[in-house]
């Protein structure tokens, strides 16, 4: 045991016992000293300093002579860090504190009490190097890890399992939306039906002085001292603070085999540190509530615990004794973020906090830009999503450079009629808007062969895959699909003559066109610009469009049927402003159609997408605006860049998604919205149902590796509704076997899940496990009988030598597509014989990716694009023409495509 250890465990010398100066009244006993008082008092009546010095002196040595002494090595035990060690307990109400070498290192210890099997309750928005490490000990530990809601104490229940819940790991509030965890009724949920699991939070946001959990129930505590408790961003520490001897002794066990213990010249910074946190936090946090406040008052969207309308801010004002000093707003652009952000001076741009020099910073491009943008999106992170970290500067000079900064970026302007100081926010969507289509517009008329109005947009989005979880999700069981690199296009191309046109080449080779006054106008309700489509579908368009807008032939070809029914309730919806723009709409796909990859969903992609430009509804980021060139005397200046590659900005993505779902529910009635999201955003989303057990949603698989997968369509047509009443059929009559399959599903999609973002696995690894885990979860689709013979013919083929591989089937099964998953060191010759083999069954196979782009939109800045460059055609003639396997290489060619 470490002598800090020692000396810690006789709680006659705890903070708030702290003994009082000599002599006591008797008339008046004294109170125990205030929070501030005892941080500045570093005072350790067990440890007298020989020569009185009034600062800690540093014990800059690995071993101390003797035998049988306080102290006889660095790692176990160090007279500096004992000083540090025994003031962050006294002022954590804590018995015992152990400073560590960081954050995460402060975790590692606490991490360390788990064992194989264990189970942890975890937040869904903690802080990234969290997840991480707890990633790492899932894969390499055996721990079971629920990530649950944790503003809600409800969605932690069913996951608090006595004998079986470890550990329940928290933040309060988090970074950087400030959600609040209720800590106390938590610990208290907690202790009442897992008497054995350790309540653990990480306090990083508050540090000691505003709140100290374990007054709350929490059994463990822990911060990155990195932050408030040092306060000046010179030192990385962490420090962990407990009241349980056999926690505390665990733990003193695991620092000391170990060796990450806080260096002694670190622990003396710290301990400077720690004199002024009173007082720095109590500077940082009233600027931060004038910050606040300032934005909240011109407009802006503010998480902030001390607004008003902040959620969960009674819980946090029970539980804490103040606000903090990190707050983060929404501009609704995130160009006008960057630009904000470029133009502050007095407000550092960087990663962290806690420091007395104020910071900001724009999360997604920063400190989460690791993240990709689905998940980002399903952790519901804003793209233009500003953090503000105040330090203790004049609080005017700080206001003054933000309203500044705001001012020059155009995010607020001087309100009409008021004197100059009155800002308002600039209705800068609808502004911009129009001022970039102003601008684009003039460009496009004076430097384009074609201008505007005679622009094709060229369009494209891919299909989607379910490489697990498929039937099982309709019973709540999480289902895992990622983006396939077969695509559906879509090109519009002008026309003047009051009609639109429509033309599927792969359905039926289908064309018709409309005279667009003759559709059905006395029906639509259209959307304004700005709004979002309700909820419910319009049934009375539907109608509508369907008896009144449809010519008679089109009931030979159900699926163009569809398709135009929401194309044209789209068109009609969406129109605004007396405007009907007339055009032409193509669309091709290298996608099999009705095979269950996503066909649909990708056609709804690129409808929502091509219209929404057309409506201009949406606009894409503008042509380049002037570089501003950084200076040398002001190095905390970002170089605002527009040079670089351009993507479609995530606001203008979840747009498309919106409208894109609106198609899906004309074609489907009722969908997931699983296929138009991975359309829209690439990459591979777990989805669950909401309504079940587990918490309801889609979240973005990060750090999802593109793999090679072979898709083989059987051709043999399916029917979805039938498959999945049989498998719902199935459950009422043997409940308890379905019920083992379902559970054994969702430890797949799980596992699956984990190793897919696990980013210390081997390539070889994660093959070899997700090979397993398709040849199990096939398995279980057998035995839920929605397999069909041709699948498994497929499938005995994949497995036969040399080929050796796994296969399932998936989505609806009955038909449609088996997957096989490709491994890397396959050798051409195998995979042609393989390819040459299905074929000459009259399977088709496809070899292609999974989780890679997006929605695709063909840049319309890029002059050699959309035949504008000196001597082009227009697209649409070879658009037409082009074969389906040339079409994916030609569309690449055609120029520089922004993707999501
Ligand atoms: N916890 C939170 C909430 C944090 O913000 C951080 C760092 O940013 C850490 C833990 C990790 O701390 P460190 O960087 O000191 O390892």
């Amino acid at each position: 045991m470490s002598p800090s250890l020692d000396l810690q465990k006789d709680k006659t010398i705890m903070g708030h016992d702290l003994p009082t100066p000599e002599p006591e009244s008797p008339n008046r006993p004294r109170k125990p000293y205030r929070f501030s008082t005892l941080c500045a008092t570093v005072e350790n009546p067990a440890q007298k300093d020989q020569f009185g010095s009034s600062s800690v002196p540093i014990y800059q040595s690995s071993t101390f002579k003797g035998v049988g002494g306080e102290y006889d090595y660095s790692r176990s035990g160090n007279p500096t860090r004992s000083h540090l060690e025994h003031h962050i307990a006294k002022i954590s109400s804590a018995a015992y504190a152990f400073a560590v070498s960081s954050g995460m290192a402060a975790l590692d210890v606490v991490l360390r009490l788990l064992k194989p099997g264990d189970e942890v309750i975890a937040g869904d928005d903690l802080y990234g190097g969290t997840n991480r490490l707890l990633t790492y000990i899932k894969t390499h530990g055996g721990v079971v890890v629920h990530h649950v809601d944790t503003t809600n104490p409800e969605s932690l229940l069913p996951f608090i399992k006595d004998g079986k819940t470890a550990m329940v790991l928290l933040e309060s509030p988090t970074n950087p939306l400030l959600k609040i965890a209720d800590l106390a009724k938590i610990a208290a949920d907690v202790k009442e039906r897992a008497p054995n699991a350790i309540v653990v939070v990480d306090n990083t946001m508050m540090s000691p002085y505003l709140q100290r959990p374990l007054e709350h129930g929490a059994d463990i505590v822990y911060d990155s001292a990195t932050k408030y408790l040092s306060g000046h961003h010179d030192l990385m520490a962490g420090i962990i603070t407990c009241n349980s001897d056999d926690l505390a002794k665990q733990m003193g066990f695991v620092i000391n085999s170990i060796g990450n213990a806080l260096t002694p010249f670190d622990c003396f910074l710290l301990l400077r540190g720690v004199k002024t946190l009173a007082i720095r936090m109590d500077r940082q946090q009233t600027t931060a509530m004038a910050v606040a406040e300032m934005l909240h008052r011109l407009g802006f969207k503010v998480h902030y615990p001390g607004l008003a309308d902040h959620p969960g801010r009674e819980v946090h004002e029970r539980i804490a004794d103040g606000y903090g000093a990190v707050l983060s707003f929404t501009t609704g652009d995130k160009a006008l973020s960057e630009r904000i952000v470029g133009a502050t001076r007095l407000w550092g741009i960087s990663v962290s906090f806690g420091c007395v020099n104020s910071l900001i910073s724009m999360p997604c491009v920063m400190s989460h830009a690791s993240i990709d943008p689905a998940t980002r999106a399903a952790r519901g992170l804003p793209e233009d999503l500003i953090r503000l970290c105040v330090g203790i500067e004049d609080p005017a000079d700080l206001l003054d450079d933000l309203e500044r900064a705001l001012l020059e970026a155009g995010a607020i302007t001087v309100s009409a009629g008021a004197d100059e100081h009155a800002y308002v926010r600039a209705t800068i969507q609808r502004q911009g808007a129009a001022i970039s289509r102003a601008v684009e517009k003039l460009a496009f008329n004076e430097n384009a062969a074609r201008p505007l109005e005679n622009r094709e947009w060229f369009v494209s989005a891919p299909g989607k895959v379910i490489l697990f979880g498929e039937h099982a999700v309709v019973h709540g069981v999480t289902a895992v699909a990622a983006s396939v690199d077969l695509r559906c296009y879509g090109l519009t191309s002008p026309r003047h003559d009051g009609k639109v046109g429509l033309n599927f080449a792969d359905v039926g080779n289908f064309y018709h066109e409309w005279v667009l006054d003759d559709l059905p106008w006395d029906s639509v309700t259209s959307v304004d610009l700005g709004n979002e489509h309700p909820e419910q579908l319009d049934q009375r368009l539907v109608d509508a469009i369907t008896k009144r807008a449809l010519p008679e032939s089109i009931e030979a070809n159900p699926m163009a049927k569809g398709a135009s029914i929401a194309f044209l309730y789209l068109y009609m919806t969406m129109a605004h402003g007396g405007e009907r723009p007339s055009f032409n709409f193509s669309v091709r796909s290298t996608l099999p159609v009705g095979a269950g990859l996503g066909s649909s969903a990708s056609f709804s992609v690129c409808v929502a997408t091509a219209l929404l430009l057309l409506h201009q509804r949406i606009d894409l980021p503008g042509l380049p605006p002037p570089t501003r060139e950084p200076h040398n005397d002001d190095p905390g200046h970002i170089h605002v860049s527009h040079r670089g590659r351009r993507a479609i900005p995530h606001t203008i993505a979840e747009e498309a998604n919106r409208w894109a779902f609106v198609a899906e529910k004309v074609l489907h009635g009722n969908p997931s919205g699983v296929d138009n999201s991975v359309a829209v955003f690439g990459g591979a989303l777990a989805y669950t149902r909401p309504g079940f057990a587990r918490k309801g949603g889609m979240e973005a698989i990060s750090g999802f590796k593109s793999l090679r997968f072979l898709l083989t369509d059987s051709r043999v047509p399916r029917d979805t509704k039938r498959l999945v009443a049989g498998v719902s059929a199935k459950k009422l009559e043997e409940p308890e076997i379905v019920g083992r399959i379902l559970e054994a599903i969702q430890s797949i999609t799980d596992e699956a899940r984990r190793a897919l973002s696990d980013p210390e696995l081997s390539r070889e690894a994660l093959l070899s496990a997700l090979s397993a885990l398709i040849d199990e979860n096939h398995a279980h689709l057998v035995s839920l009988g929605v397999s069909h013979p041709v699948l498994e013919d497929i499938r005995t083929k994949t497995i036969e030598h040399p080929y050796r591989l796994s296969t399932k089937l998936t989505g609806a099964g009955g038909g449609g597509c088996a997957v096989t998953l490709v491994p890397d060191d396959l050798s051409d010759s195998i995979l042609d014989s393989l390819l040459q083999s299905l074929s000459k069954k009259n399977f088709v196979p496809y070899l292609t990716s999974v989780g890679g782009s997006g929605l695709g939109v063909l840049s319309p800045h890029d002059p050699a694009n959309y035949g504008d460059g000196p001597g082009s055609e227009p697209l649409r003639a070879a658009f037409e023409e082009k074969t389906t396997a040339e079409l994916a290489d030609w569309a690449a060619k055609r120029g520089r495509w922004m993707y999501v």
